[in-house]
């Protein structure tokens, strides 16, 4: 059973200049990684997201000064996402791409390191300050950081698709410069809606901070082959048997009592109304629908911390804090997106500057003059289609694509942790900042995270949030008293 690599595939098609050949390209295409001594954790899942594009990889286990029982579970991670693509042990030749965990870079082109909670990024010839031990979060996150960064460098992206930053310093916890991490968090009763791309990235960052406590984890799903490559856990041993994907959790989660519901989110609710299942207080939200977002909303729990990944190629990632007074995930997501989507003329003019009186002019050719008052990125964009009418140049740029609730978006795995390390950073700061305002974070990972990417919410007034407030008020007395009695 070969791996499936179609969503990444189809994903790296759509994010590229040169569609042609992209699979023989990253077929011809190894990645090198090294890493200082006391990074494993981010090793290990670097190597995990790198063996999820169908590329080669190869580590050096001598610069990294790795031998034995650790190499031989290296070997078997990547042979169990990919056993026709084994990780390969070696020296950098100088002409792959190589990557290196921890702030000695060997001459890696990309280095990255967990400072506490967050990463620090570093191209070569940009120095790393002095940084701190890193946890389990800053691990994961710094891996998909630099799993990111290894695309936009393998896939030749179209210039207005993604920034190549020399450095990139955040924490997910705080939104801002990383450093000392507070203490971790301990789950109480907390529950997960999915198990897709971003509960098994949830689950993943759970697992490599030692966390511990109680989980319900509720997807009705089963774990099958195209997952293999765009999910956070999970191999093709897992695919073959069919294993519902709240029991890869249960798997990964020794340490965490997870309580697990192969049931949809609505079934739940039902549970929880019956007084079956005790009202849960947070929330974590990892579904990828916004009639699962509504039913979420539903359960009125305190706390939902509800992530997410989109845009037009899916490398667009947010978190939504919601809670049942509002703003709820519907004042988030009020309506289907198709309503409320832009127009391919919208998108153009957003992408490349040009005014929309001119895009009204659709079938006029594209001249040099049209081009003059564009930013450089767009007067390169664009030059390659002088002489072409205006309107096609939507559908030349991808740009037509538009969010649609019923339409699947592939998910690529570096997206996916960095959509659940903002759940997960939001989780611990609200324990230790439990008065922490509704956050309303989204960027685009192909641009990588900065501060000021973050927003501050608002129930929107008309929302059932505001207008029934008082049944909403009865409906969570009632289940409370059921979850006492
Ligand atoms: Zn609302």
């Amino acid at each position: 059973m070969p791996t499936d690599y179609s969503r990444p595939l189809r994903l790296a098609t759509q994010g590229t200049y040169r569609p042609s050949n992209v699979q023989e390209r990253l077929k011809s295409t190894t990645v090198c990684v090294t890493a200082d001594p006391g990074q494993l954790s981010c090793l290990q899942v670097l190597i995990g997201n790198l063996r999820r594009l169908p590329i080669t990889v190869r580590l050096d286990p001598r610069a990294s000064n790795l031998r034995g029982a650790v190499l031989d579970d290296l070997a078997a991670l990547a042979a169990g996402i990919d056993p026709d693509r084994p990780l390969q042990f070696g020296r950098s030749t100088g002409t792959d791409l190589h990557v290196h965990v921890g702030t000695t870079p060997l001459g890696a082109g990309i280095s990255g390191v967990p400072d506490g909670h967050g990463v620090r990024l570093r191209r070569a010839g940009h120095p790393f300050p002095t940084v701190h031990r890193g946890t389990g979060l800053g691990s994961v996150y710094t891996a998909a950081v630099l799993a990111a960064e290894v695309f936009k460098e393998i896939i030749d992206l179209a210039p207005n698709r993604h920034v190549k930053r020399d450095r990139i310093d955040l924490c997910p916890v705080t939104l801002a410069e990383p450093g000392v991490a507070a203490e971790i968090s301990i789950l109480d009763h907390h529950v997960l809606i999915g198990a897709g791309a971003i509960g098994t990235a949830v689950a993943l960052i759970l697992r490599e901070l030692s966390a511990t406590g109680t989980l319900a984890v509720v997807d009705p799903e089963s774990f099958e082959e195209p997952n293999v490559a765009t999910y956070s856990l999970g191999d093709l041993a897992a695919a073959a048997k069919r294993l519902p994907k709240v029991d890869i959790l249960v798997q990964h989660l020794p340490g965490i009592d997870v309580r697990r519901h192969p049931i949809r989110a609505l079934e739940y609710l039902n549970l929880v109304d019956n007084g079956n299942e005790p009202p849960p207080r947070t929330v974590l939200g990892a579904v990828d629908s916004i009639h699962a977002r509504h039913e979420i909303a539903r359960l009125h729990a305190n706390l939902v911390l509800d992530g997410s990944t989109g845009g037009n190629v899916g490398t667009t990632v947010g978190l939504s804090e919601a809670t049942f007074a509002g703003p709820c995930l519907r004042c988030y997501y009020p309506q289907q997106p198709s309503s409320k989507g832009q127009s391919a003329e919208q998108l153009l003019a957003q992408a490349t500057g040009l005014r929309l009186d001119r895009i009204a002019r659709g079938d006029l050719p594209l001249t040099k003059d049209d081009l003059r008052e564009l930013s450089p990125n767009s007067r390169r964009l664009l030059s390659a289609h002088l002489g072409r009418p205006v309107c096609g140049l939507a559908r030349a740029l991808d740009l037509t694509a538009r969010p649609d609730p019923g339409q699947f978006r592939p998910s690529i795995v570096f997206a996916a942790q960095q959509a659940a390390a903002l759940v997960v950073g939001a989780l611990i700061r609200h324990n230790t900042h439990p008065e922490s305002i509704s956050r309303d974070i989204e960027y685009d990972t192909l641009y990588g995270p900065q501060p000021g990417m973050v927003q501050k919410r608002n129930a929107r007034h008309n929302c059932t949030c505001q207008t029934d407030a008082k049944l909403i008020q009865d409906v969570r007395a009632r289940r409370n008293r059921h979850s006492t009695s």
